[in-house]
């Protein structure tokens, strides 16, 4: 809905761009302009539609959602704000729908106005740049948190809430990596398939949350014997899996030894605070070969944890 009614000069001052500006040498321009009435729910701009217009709010207020469905409200803008300015200045389309939240005034500056006053005022480009150096800011805040966000979820999908440490999905992606880098730098590479024994006991005797409670601890352990460089993945249930760079077949089997006696060491108590007697581990360990792919070099490190097994458990097995 279009009004007829014009704009007074007193009342150019209420909008933030025309704030402390000499009003005389535009005000021939703005006099010119478009005065709209919206009225409640009126889409003033569609989210990709072409826009040549700065609309200042002078009654009422304009909702901003950046979804089509109008339910992700991402701004309301009130009187003396106003919206439109970037498709004008770039020629840019709406970055999203504006409606209208009641009954709302507009005064509507064309393109043509809008450089023509750039051009004759000092005083409105200093606060155009003032506007648009704060949606600057508030933009790159919002993208600071979606970016913190994303990386805790990321965070999140790549490690167990319970044990804290990297998971299955994280060592599909970065075990050909670490082989590809190890390969290219001639160093050796060693995988440790850890298993923690007779956990299925463990679970029937003493419950499920203390053996969840138990499982934190074993991985808590693994993650502080290790050095810095290492790497303790969980593997699936009660399985982990130790990557250890720049390490041969002998200094993995001294590691995985390490890494069995720190287990012994380690106190887990039940229900009613007494200590549980010792908890073990078994680990097949496998050292890369030339040309290896991670799922082969795995799948030896298994063999050799299963022969731990069968040997008795509580032991560490190197692949041949
Ligand atoms: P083995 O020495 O041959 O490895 O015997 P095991 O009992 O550890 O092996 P098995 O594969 O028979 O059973 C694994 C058990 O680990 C059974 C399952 O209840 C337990 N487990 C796996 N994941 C979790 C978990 O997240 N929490 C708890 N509390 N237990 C788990
Ligand atoms: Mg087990
Ligand atoms: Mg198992």
């Amino acid at each position: 809905m279009t009004s007829p009614k014009r704009f007074s000069r007193e009342h150019l001052n209420q909008f933030q761009v025309f704030r402390n500006v000499l009003i005389d040498p535009i005000w021939e321009l703005l006099r010119q302009c478009e005065v709209r009435n919206l009225s409640e729910g009126e889409v003033l701009l569609e989210k990709e539609q072409s826009n040549r217009t700065m609309f200042l709010v002078s009654g009422g207020s304009l909702k901003v959602y950046l979804d089509d469905e109008h339910q992700r409200e991402a701004a309301e803008l009130g009187q003396g704000q106003t919206v439109g300015e970037l498709s004008v200045i770039d020629g840019s389309a709406a970055s999203a729908h504006v409606v209208s939240a009641g009954e709302t005034l507009l005064l509507c500056v064309d393109e043509k106005t809008f450089w023509r006053v750039t051009h004759a005022s000092h005083g409105f480009c200093t606060n155009l740049l003032g506007l648009l150096s704060l949606r600057m800011r508030s933009s790159n805040i919002s993208l600071q948190e979606s970016e913190n966000l994303q990386g805790k979820f990321e965070q999140q999908a790549l490690t167990y809430g319970l044990t804290g440490v990297y998971n299955r999905r994280w060592l599909d992606q970065m075990l050909p990596r670490l082989l590809q880098r190890s390969e290219q730098d001639e160093l050796p590479f060693c995988v440790l398939m850890i298993d923690i024994d007779k956990f299925k006991n463990f679970n029937d005797n003493y419950g499920h949350a203390i053996g969840d409670n138990a499982l934190c601890i074993v991985a808590g352990t693994l993650a502080k014997k290790v050095r810095p460089i290492d790497l303790i993945v969980r593997y699936g249930g009660e399985e982990f899996c130790a990557l250890l760079p720049e390490t041969d077949l002998q200094s993995g089997i001294g590691a995985g030894e390490r890494l069995r006696k720190a287990i012994h060491q380690v106190q887990i108590c039940d229900g009613s605070g007494k200590p549980i007697p010792g908890i073990s581990i078994s680990a097949g360990l496998a050292e890369r070969r030339a040309g290896e792919n991670a799922e082969d070099m795995l799948k030896r490190a298994d063999l050799a944890l299963y022969l731990a097994k069968t040997q008795g458990r509580d032991r560490v097995v190197a692949s041949a």
